[in-house]
């Protein structure tokens, strides 16, 4: 069961959950990868799949599952694809736009059982634990308040698309962080095929060029490239990509003020250019 814990002043919270104790790789027993093809046996049973085959058997193109070391007492892992390596640079459009089918089709399995978190994390450097890619849909129950920031203005603007706006906000708590929020108004969870098809190539135009950036930065490229994204699915839905370029250090954990050393203006400059 998840443990969801508040300070004293009941503004801030935490949540503990001792299935995460024994993550994979933990128990020191040689690493076999849960998400690869061939390996659907290490996984908890498919709640939803894309491809053919059967359940809990090889030739699917995505896989949900539940998490075996979950935060919340509803959480899901997506598997992007049967590969090891490939990610959002690599993957044809038609298979972006899958991903994107699959988080609008589980949001709105689970948005009557909380507030629904989707959100990927994408190398060590960004807190993944493991590396075969994959996002997560985090379900958080109603009455524990979380904290996410609200849909910032538009400015900025690095690309635009018939449905989809690509953006650095002035308020940009992270170097390079990029927003990206539908033009017009429509709900996430009724996405249409065109407005998943603008998302997708809009979403790998975007880690496309934190890539560059952070590729063509020798200090940047000190570290593997990681990132972060999280959609916010409800009302002003958006997405935000949190390249992890840089640390968070003593000042922002004391004060909760955060440091961002590139201008958003610049980002944007940069961006564009990228
Ligand atoms: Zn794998």
């Amino acid at each position: 069961m998840a443990n969801y814990i508040s300070d004293s002043s009941k503004s801030r919270w935490m949540v503990s959950n001792p299935k995460r104790l024994t993550r994979t790789g933990m128990d020191g027993k040689p690493f076999r990868c849960p998400f690869c093809e061939g390996n659907e046996g290490d996984t908890p049973p498919e709640v939803y799949r894309v491809g053919p085959g059967q359940q809990d058997k090889p030739g699917w193109q995505i896989r949900v599952v539940p998490n075996l070391f979950p935060i919340t007492d509803i959480h899901e892992v997506v598997i992007h694809s049967p590969s090891h390596e490939e990610n959002f640079v690599d993957f044809s459009t038609e298979h972006i736009e899958l991903i994107i089918k699959t988080y609008i089709d589980r949001f709105n399995a689970l948005k009557d059982k909380g507030k629904v978190y989707i959100f990927h994390n994408f190398s060590l450097a960004s807190g993944a634990s493991l590396i075969h890619p994959h996002s997560q849909i985090s379900v958080v129950p109603n009455d524990i308040p979380t904290n996410t920031i609200v849909v910032q203005p538009i400015v900025n603007i690095v690309e635009q698309n018939d449905c989809f706006v690509s953006y650095c906000p002035d308020y940009s708590e992270w170097s390079y962080e990029i927003w990206i929020k539908a033009l017009g108004q429509f709900k996430f969870g009724e996405s249409t095929n065109i407005q998943i098809n603008k998302l997708a190539v809009i979403l790998q135009s975007a880690i496309n060029k934190l890539k560059k950036i952070h590729d063509n930065n020798p200090h940047y490229a000190k570290k593997p490239f990681g990132y972060n994204f999280y959609i916010y699915p409800y009302e002003n839905f958006y997405l935000r990509i949190i390249p992890r370029f840089m640390e968070r250090a003593g000042f922002e954990l004391s004060t909760g003020i955060m440091v961002n050393s590139v201008d958003p203006k610049k980002a944007e400059e940069d961006l564009k250019k990228a």
